[in-house]
């Protein structure tokens, strides 16, 4: 089971956490937390807080008291360890952001990674207080990855080694495992995480390695949506889709399940249940390898805060294969994910997440060679199972600034 941080972003919301891992404790199971409520995005501010910036200490504190008054509230009364465990991480997490890395993505790992840190911390007490029998291991000791920090990829070979060897005799023993989702370590020991959102992965690898049964992630909506709730009123929940169906709209910025979730389950065969933590009595989305609901269901994926970016040649000569390399070589090492791109004669548009400072940073390195314009603040539609009506609803009267249309896709940029 995995739970995020929008289910534990309050007494009792994480009291009711405790209450389904007490409820459908079956045995083996293995927890899988994110941070607290919004904890990683506050850790990332801080890391972005140079070491002797004089607004540090004020923003750690934030963060401490943060967790503080949460562990106070679900224990009145702490139970003995907890308070020496959570002196240890805040210490630790002090030394992290007072250190000086050399290099930015490995101390941003190394800070926000302590947001699962609190939280698992503090879930192993809680639930331990209510009787359940639980072992709380270190994700950093048991996925391995490579050092490509903030977006490591897994070592598949040494990780199953890790989990076999150290989580299999805990089950055994018939007790739960808790530990930290989106987190591990590379092999020098180095924290990395697995991108942003990526507990839902850490879940998948662990179900993967165990040949679990089934994967359930609890989710603050009803299951798997056509549709975010918030943006559209009638958005419906899918009962059952395809692993390939699902991979699909995750890619495209469904915000349900990380991306890379789908493909550890779906090579070991292992159904993954999408369900609301709210209410347990409603039937979840059931994701397998069953295609054949797919075609019923449009799905509507808006992703904000784009930036179009239009490359062209200095001298209007043709964008070719070699051009490309570059730029693809310069957005790689700049750690920019394109979300949609298209090319012309003299210029190749793309489009990715608003980030000033990777912006800043690509712009610095394109600009000798090439010609740059960009819009900022749009909107990225994807609509999958697209049909006119909705395609014309959705655009309306908005400007449309790229637009893409295969048999089943349509995206496009638009203000
Ligand atoms: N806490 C991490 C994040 O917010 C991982 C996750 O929530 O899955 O990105
Ligand atoms: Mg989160």
């Amino acid at each position: 089971m995995k739970f995020g941080g929008a289910l534990m972003n309050n007494a009792s919301n994480i009291n009711k956490v405790a209450g389904i891992i007490n409820e459908y404790n079956c045995e083996p199971l293995v927890v899988v937390v994110s941070a607290f409520d919004k904890t990683t995005n506050h850790l990332e501010k801080l890391a972005e807080l140079s070491k002797d910036d004089s607004s540090l200490p004020d923003e750690f504190f934030k963060v401490k008291k943060y967790h503080l008054r949460a562990a106070q509230q679900i224990m009145p009364t702490f139970p003995p360890g907890l308070d020496a465990e959570l002196d240890n991480i805040f210490y630790d997490l002090w030394e992290a952001l007072t250190i000086g890395y050399s290099n930015r993505y490995k101390r941003y790992d190394a800070i926000v990674t302590f947001g699962e840190e609190l939280s698992s911390c503090i879930m192993y007490y809680y639930l331990k207080q209510q009787g359940l029998i639980i072992n709380l291991v270190s994700s950093k000791n048991l996925i391995v990855t490579n050092s490509n920090f903030t977006d490591a990829s897994v070592n598949w070979q040494y990780t199953s080694k890790t989990i076999t060897s150290r989580v299999i005799p805990i089950l055994q023993n018939k007790q739960i495992v808790l530990t930290q989702g989106f987190t591990g370590a590379d092999e020098g020991g180095n924290s990395t995480t697995l991108g942003r959102e990526g507990s839902d992965f850490t879940a998948a690898i662990f179900a993967n390695v165990l040949n679990a049964d089934e994967v359930t992630i609890w989710k603050n909506v009803p299951g798997l949506m056509n549709a975010d709730p918030k943006r559209f009123a009638d958005a419906k929940k899918i009962d059952a889709i395809s692993y390939h169906e699902a991979i699909e709209l995750a890619y495209y910025g469904a915000s349900v399940i990380h991306p890379k979730t789908i493909q550890p389950l779906k090579q070991k065969n292992i159904p993954l249940f999408v369900r609301p933590y709210y209410d347990t009595s409603l039937s979840p989305t059931v994701i397998t390898d069953d295609v054949s609901n797919d075609l019923a269901n449009s799905s509507i994926i808006v992703k904000d805060n784009q930036i179009l970016l239009s490359i062209s040649t200095m001298n209007l000569s043709f964008i070719g294969e070699g051009n490309l390399m570059q730029i693809f070589g310069i957005f790689s090492k700049n750690k920019i994910h394109i979300n949609l791109m298209q090319n012309s004669a003299v210029s190749f548009s793309v489009c990715f997440n608003e980030d000033l400072i990777k912006l800043n940073a690509l712009t610095e390195e394109l600009k000798g060679t090439f010609v740059l314009r960009y819009n900022t603040g749009l909107q990225l539609v994807t609509i999958r199972n697209y049909n006119d009506k909705l395609l014309e609803e959705i655009i309306g009267s908005r400007k449309v600034y790229l637009f893409q249309k295969s048999r089943t896709n349509v995206q496009f940029l638009i203000k």
